[in-house]
């Protein structure tokens, strides 16, 4: 039996697992924070198979200047880390000149991503964790709805679909308003996972029973050889395997960098305000788009999401992130009081958008899934599916060339 050390034990390590699992690999998850501090537990919930236009464009690139968190936007550049986001931004900019590829691997991922979803589910054994009861998007006034209807309806969406709300779904949404919405839309094949801690729970659980390990530890290094490889742990301890898994979110970048010549991967953090003294009814996630926030009704809470701060991952959160959110939760009246708990945490993200999945030509016991940026719970399931076929030598659903990590060399 092979053994794998998957580094690294968020939504998309946990799904790695997972699927190693189902072809045969006896797994050992090393995890610095099983609690539910990653951007993995942290996140807006959504399976957001429409998001097929890759983020490295140039309309997101010029929109920029007005989606300033100075200029009431969600896009924080702070003046002090520069040195990060500059040469991030310029890469960026370069990747958007290849939209087409960007958008053609994007779809490849997203077409399988919620069917990938339902098997792992049914898998797991929880028929009712992922909700396929699409989503919603909704404008303030009739210009903003005519603006935004304008741009999803030439938008490729891939296999999602929308259609204007009715009477009825209006109705429901100027419930949860203190005026009325001027437009909304609603996708109909979109879909959101019930519960986090749930989903974290089920996933270990699942894990553990079929006899894989999850350690709570820091990796540090890994060392690689013909046949196996050692990963030295924080406390000095090494483990072995016949190969390992990098899944460690923006921090995979430290564990990689010896290997490769660029792992350009910055913390693109997110906050959010989760509130549990709500009468937020049983409606899907609805997206405020003005306002760039999304609230997902969770079994575990209400949660108001928003926010791309280029920042250092270790750097102290910006207290103001959490009053505007305050302050757009009272703006729209939505049926929600306080205590609300604040959370911040960091999507991993690469210049072009991509997600980093494949194994390393030159140490090909070591095999990497990192960078799923906005789409890191969406992507999770397929991920997992393409690292078993990849670890089995099996031809992968997708092409993974578009994936491969010597791109940035
Ligand atoms: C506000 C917000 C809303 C979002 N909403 C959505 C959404 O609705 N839908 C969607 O698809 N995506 C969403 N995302 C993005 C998504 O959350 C991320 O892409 C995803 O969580 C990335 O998962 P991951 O497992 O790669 O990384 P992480 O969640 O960062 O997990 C990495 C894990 O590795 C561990 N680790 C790090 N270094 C080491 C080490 N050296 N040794 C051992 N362990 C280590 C960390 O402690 C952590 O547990 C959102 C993100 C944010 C911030």
């Amino acid at each position: 039996m092979q053994r794998a050390l998957i580094l690294g034990g968020g939504v998309v390590g946990l799904s790695i697992a997972t699927g190693l699992q189902r072809v045969g690999v006896e797994v050992t998850v090393i995890d610095t924070a099983p609690a539910l501090g990653a951007a993995s537990w942290g996140n807006a919930g959504h399976i957001a198979i429409e998001q097929v236009e890759p983020l490295a464009s140039w309309p997101v690139i010029r929109a920029a200047p007005r989606r300033l968190f100075s200029r009431g936007g969600a896009l924080g550049l702070p003046p002090s880390q520069i040195k990060r986001w500059l040469p991030f931004a310029l890469r960026m900019a370069s990747a958007a000149n290849r939209v087409e590829h960007g958008r053609a691997a994007l779809r490849s991922l997203l077409t399988n991503a919620l069917p990938a979803w339902k098997s792992l589910s049914e898998q797991l054994g929880m028929p009712g964790l992922v909700r396929e009861t699409g989503h919603f998007v909704v404008w303030e006034s009739a210009v903003s709805a005519a603006a935004g209807l304008a741009a999803w309806r030439s938008t490729d969406i891939g296999t999602a679909r929308f259609h204007e709300c009715d009477a009825d779904e209006m109705r429901q949404l100027a419930g949860l308003m203190k005026r009325a919405p001027g437009g909304a839309i609603r996708f109909e094949n979109t879909a959101q996972i019930a519960d986090l801690p749930k989903l974290a729970d089920s996933l270990r659980t699942s894990i553990t029973a079929r006899s894989g390990r999850i350690v709570n530890a820091k990796a540090r290094a890994i060392t690689h050889r013909e046949r196996s490889v050692s990963v030295t742990l924080d406390d000095g301890s090494t483990t072995e395997a016949d190969f390992t898994v990098v899944a460690a979110g923006v921090r995979s970048r430290e564990l990689m960098e010896p290997y490769c010549e660029s792992v350009p991967i910055i913390a693109e953090r997110g906050y959010h305000l989760q509130m549990t003294d709500h009468r937020w009814p049983d409606l899907p996630p609805v997206v405020f788009e003005d306002r760039s926030m999304i609230v997902t009704r969770f079994e575990s809470g209400l949660r108001a999401a928003s926010f791309v701060e280029f920042s250092h991952l270790d750097a102290p959160p910006d207290e103001r992130k959490w009053q505007r959110l305050r302050s757009h939760v009272a703006a729209l009246g939505l049926p929600c009081n306080e205590p609300a708990r604040q959370w911040m945490g960091a999507r991993p993200t690469l210049p072009d958008y991509l997600p980093a999945i494949g194994r390393l030509p030159h140490a090909p016991n070591i095999l990497y899934a990192f960078g799923h940026q906005h789409l890191g719970l969406t992507l999770a399931a397929i991920t997992g599916d393409l690292i078993a076929q990849l670890a089995t030598q099996s031809p992968t659903t997708v092409s993974l060339a578009p994936f491969d990590l010597q791109r940035f060399s």
